[in-house]
């Protein structure tokens, strides 16, 4: 069922393409074909959060037998996010806003972070292996990791983030993970050397054939994974059927979703919900780094700009590698095609589609910029007009939805809490404060319920890692956790 990008490798199963993460030509794994696998939105209106699930991994998940979905349903989504219903929606002015941050670490990471790793442990057990997963993050993937792999069996994890380069909530939630199986390092450096690090580890042949000798592969949950994307179909599905039954819309009637994008994979999964049969259509928000902004208006993808660092970190991104899988589809699966528009991004930074490609974007997608004054004053204004906080990203998605044409009903994507970034949050909605944590207190102040109990009682859990480290070192780290996989 799955293909490179690339080439017309395979295909292979749902968990060999888990296993494998990244196909052997560089390119993503896809699904050529899902004619076979369209959803019947009658059936799912009156399903919740998990129910659906089962459905579209069933699906999709080919390979994988109705009992090993349940048991990794059971484990990702049982009383790991603060809410039951995992993505819950709500009405702020003319928008529904989706929320996506009400799992383990209080950003959307979680929504496929808690799965991954259940889906990843059963397509070992399958293959006879474990898995060792090395991350560098600038952030929030390190901690949404760290917590939904750890104790899964068969799988280890070990982070790695810039020294001072994260910021102290961050380093907080990731300093006090508990669990057998994961370790976290601050690496002397910025994110390129740590993220340059990692990408040495994983082509490192002595450690990979030390790993090998130990049953062990050398994984990553990085985005590209095929199994952190489908965790990110349910949504849509679940919030559209939250609008028909609420008669906010009738079955069948378009819904635009304005998604913060970075790397592409959320709005990407809101592609894949539409090739699965979803009535949406989509306008994808970018901060100041506009490179998929200009890319959707003009059909030219051009990373040889300015990179900004904004108020909105995660969204930072001038490479957006999952846009790749969309260029598969839009055409028609010539792998030919992909391979020759990625060869150009290597060698020149850039690239173009030609004008038919171009209008089948623009049928389904539109986007929108916003720079930092503009998502400082949304969140002010949301605030006051509605009491409602939003965080930077959801920010910037709020604002684009403003000012774009869209279907009657709009929902707007919501990837962090508020208090995960209070600083600027702070800032835009009252002052600045040195502080992050004094930040933090203050916004409370303002909405005691509303903060996430993972965040509120944060600053007083131990600290379990606290390990700082050169880049030359980042080799011992990984065979001491071989050596302790191995035993685990
Ligand atoms: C990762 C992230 C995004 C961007 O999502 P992509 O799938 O990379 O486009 C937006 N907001 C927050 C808070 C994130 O953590």
């Amino acid at each position: 069922m799955y293909t490179s990008t690339r080439s017309s490798i395979g295909p292979i199963g749902a968990k060999e393409a888990i296993l494998q993460g990244l196909a052997a030509d560089g390119g993503l794994f896809v699904m050529p074909d899902l004619s076979s696998c369209s959803i019947d939105l009658e059936e799912i209106i009156d399903k919740d959060f998990s129910e659906i699930a089962r459905i579209v991994y069933l699906k999709l998940l080919d390979d994988f037998s109705e009992s090993e979905i349940d048991e990794c349903i059971e484990k990702a989504y049982s009383g790991t996010f603060e809410n039951d219903e995992i993505a819950p929606i709500r009405q702020v002015g003319d928008h529904y806003i989706l929320e996506l941050w009400h799992g383990p670490t209080s950003a959307f990471k979680d929504v496929a972070l808690t799965m991954l790793p259940q889906l990843l442990s059963k397509s070992l057990q399958s293959a006879g292996k474990k898995a060792l997963i090395l991350t560098a993050t600038s952030g929030d993937t390190g901690k949404a990791a760290m917590s939904g792999f750890a104790d899964v069996k068969g799988t280890a994890i070990c982070v790695y983030y810039p020294h001072g380069g994260v910021s102290p909530i961050q380093e907080k939630q990731m300093s006090t993970q508990i669990g057998k199986n994961v370790d976290v390092f601050a690496i002397r450096g910025n994110f390129d050397d740590a993220q340059r690090g990692v990408k040495e580890l994983f082509v490192n042949n002595e450690l990979n054939s030390y790993a090998n000798q130990n049953g062990i592969v050398l994984s990553s949950a990085n985005s590209i994974n095929i199994g952190r994307l489908i965790p990110q179909i349910i949504y849509y599905f679940s919030s559209y059927a939250y609008l028909v039954k609420s008669g906010a819309i009738k079955l069948g009637e378009a819904v635009t979703y304005t998604v913060p994008t970075g790397n592409f994979g959320d709005v990407l999964a809101g592609y894949y919900a539409h090739k699965l049969g979803l009535p949406a259509r989509f306008s994808v928000a970018a901060n100041k780094n506009n490179v998929l902004d200009d890319f959707i208006k003009t059909g030219i993808y051009d990373r040889n700009r300015e990179f900004f660092k904004t108020m909105s970190p995660s969204m930072d991104i001038l490479i957006s590698s999952n846009l790749e899988r969309l260029l598969y589809y839009l055409l028609d699966c010539d792998s030919n095609a992909v391979a020759s528009l990625m060869a150009d991004l290597k060698t020149y930074g850039k690239y173009e589609i030609d004008e038919s490609t171009k209008s089948k974007l623009q049928s389904l997608f539109t986007s929108g910029t916003t720079n930092e004054d503009e998502t400082s004053k949304t969140i002010k204004e949301v605030y006051d007009s509605f009491n409602y906080v939003l965080d930077t990203h959801s920010a910037v998605a709020y604002n684009v939805a403003q000012k774009l044409n869209r279907d009657k009903v709009s929902v707007v994507l919501s990837t962090a809490s508020p208090y995960k970034f209070p600083q600027a949050v702070m800032k835009s909605l009252y002052k600045d404060f040195d502080d992050e944590w004094e930040a933090l207190s203050a916004l409370e102040d303002i909405n005691p319920d509303a903060c996430p109990k993972a965040l509120s009682s944060l600053s007083a859990l131990p600290t379990l890692h606290d390990s700082v480290i050169d880049q030359e070192n980042m080799c011992d780290t990984v065979s001491r956790a071989i050596d302790k996989l191995a035993s685990l």
